[in-house]
């Protein structure tokens, strides 16, 4: 991933992040942080940028043209087919979140714009910008500051540019939770004790102190994170009454990934639930029942209908994906523009312990005799990947797979022998086997590994299998993965028409 910070200030810039983590990841060619001097484009002999605003009033504006033809000199120089967001950095704009950061670290290049003075003239912003981001409710002198902000908080979720890959997982705001408190060498400091818990070697009673201790910090800390925690919970609660139904959703809320996005309690006839995942922003909908189910009737769709129609404008990326959990609500969401693109059937791995290797593959590029050796892959495998993958006919999916680290190949004698991912939402999935290496066990190797990478980082592994894909299903049965009994149905539909080239959100998986 590349940072283009286009500034008065380079030196500025360039001094901060080229430090620490960030500047480690540089010299590591993981991530490529240049600073564009927007001074170098002026055309006045003086090397001005700014002038007087019209209408009166205090402070001078940077000019429109410096502006413009300094990111001209960054866009020129990238591939039109690169995932390019332009950010203006302005107390105007939205918010700076640890999930926003999540969603930038999609994309391929990110352009950040730094303003000075009073800022920028208007027009060349809207030519240029595609997001307006503010790091807080304050007004700095310049945009540098904001602009080092955001590349540390995105660099750092870029794959391997931490080293320790759980760090980032375990975070203040995962969840809708701050960090639990830590506590380093020496046992004893200023007479304060480390937790005597800490000290006892249970992994799980540790565990368990540490979410305790974090739901405590941000009820006291941040009030209006723990209220979305609360409400995420309680919606976990509901959706346990259907697990493998429901897994899908559950999960999202375990991996501090769902945002809420409408609940109906409809008494007797149950609880409606719309979740957004914050990272792909897939839509998920339930209507979970109690004793009587929710059916076709009027009013039921009339409420699925208003709960559905929360999702306008959220979706920031040009496919908009809703997976529903009941049959019965599909022409509402066809009525609403979505067109169903499959049905699948919920697989999940319901047990704790890692399933054996033994005998089927490694994972430290060495080869069993006749084996099979697994690793990420990598861009070289993208054009090889996408010629054989049977559901995503998409190479822009593929790729953004590949670079966030979600694709794992396996290798016989140094050949790509097949692959298996994860979805951007979360699901497992993109497995293919290339015809010539099939019958060896490359499937099973490859969930195995996937499974236990999962198990690992203590989430539970779950797949969509399209219905009818006998093959797959074979598969999941001899991994002992449990299956729902009801279904689920995936729709998508184009957000914008303008947008119809840039395809990169998910459209729809499948084991
Ligand atoms: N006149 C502007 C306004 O009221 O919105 C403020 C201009 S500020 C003095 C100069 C530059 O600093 C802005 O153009 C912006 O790039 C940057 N800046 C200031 N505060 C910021 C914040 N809270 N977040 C992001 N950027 C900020």
């Amino acid at each position: 991933m590349n940072f283009h910070i286009l500034t008065l200030f380079p030196e500025m810039v360039m001094q901060g992040l080229n430090t620490s983590i960030t500047g480690r990841a540089v010299q590591q060619n993981k991530i490529g942080i240049e600073a564009v001097n927007i001074r170098d484009f002026s055309r006045d002999k003086h090397g001005r940028v700014d002038d007087y605003t019209y209408g009166g009033g205090a402070g001078m504006l940077m000019q429109a043209q410096p502006v413009y033809d300094a990111y001209q000199s960054v866009a020129e120089k990238l591939s039109s087919e690169a995932r390019m967001r332009v950010i203006y950095v302005t107390p105007q704009g939205t918010p700076f979140t640890q999930s926003m950061a999540q969603e930038l670290a999609e994309s391929d290049e990110l352009v950040l714009l730094c303003g000075h003075y009073e800022g920028i003239d208007e027009r060349v912003l809207e030519e240029i910008v595609t997001d307006y981001v503010s790091i807080g409710d304050y007004v700095l002198t310049g945009g540098e500051l904001a602009a080092m902000v955001i590349v540390d908080a995105v660099a750092r979720l870029v794959p391997s540019v931490l080293h320790n890959e759980e760090s980032a997982q375990t975070e203040s705001f995962h969840g809708n939770l701050l960090e639990y408190p830590q506590y380093s060498r020496p046992v004893e400091w200023h007479g304060k004790k480390v937790p005597e818990v800490l000290l006892s070697g249970n992994q799980k009673n540790i565990d368990a102190w540490r979410n305790r201790e974090a739901v405590k910090r941000t009820r006291e800390r941040r009030p209006d994170l723990y209220e979305r925690y609360q409400e995420l919970s309680a919606c976990k609660e509901i959706l346990m009454q259907k697990k493998l139904h429901h897994m899908d959703m559950i999960e999202l809320i375990n991996r501090g990934r769902a945002i809420l996005v409408g609940r109906q309690d409809h008494g007797e006839k149950g609880t409606e639930i719309l979740l957004m995942d914050g990272e792909s922003h897939v839509f998920f909908h339930t209507w979970i029942g109690n004793d009587r189910k929710a059916d076709e009737s009027a009013a039921d769709r009339q409420s699925a209908e208003t709960i559905l129609r929360r999702m306008d404008g959220l979706c920031k990326y040009p496919v908009e994906v809703l997976s529903l959990h009941q049959r019965e609500f599909v022409p509402v969401a066809e009525e609403l523009g979505y067109g169903l693109d499959m049905e699948c059937l919920q697989a999940v791995y319901t047990r704790r312990e890692k399933l054996p290797i033994t005998g089927l593959y490694r994972t430290d590029g060495g080869v069993l005799e006749n084996g099979i050796s697994i690793r990420p892959l990598t861009m070289e495998h993208l054009d090889a990947a996408c010629a054989v993958y049977h559901t995503v006919d998409d190479p822009e999916y593929m790729r953004g797979r590949i670079a966030k680290g979600a694709m794992y190949g396996a290798f016989i004698d140094g050949q790509m022998a097949g692959f298996m991912g994860v979805h951007d939402e979360g699901s497992i999935g993109l497995l293919e086997v290339l015809p010539e290496y099939r019958r060896r066990h490359v499937a099973m190797a490859l969930e195995t590994y996937v499974f236990n990478r999962f198990i690992e980082q203590g989430m539970i592994p779950y797949g969509q299998i399209v219905v009818g894909n006998e093959a797959s299903g074979k598969l999941q049965e001899k991994m002992g993965v449990c299956f729902a009994k009801e279904h689920v149905f995936w729709l998508s539909k184009l957000r914008d028409w303008s947008l119809e080239e840039a395809t990169s959100a998910h459209v729809g998986g499948g084991l």
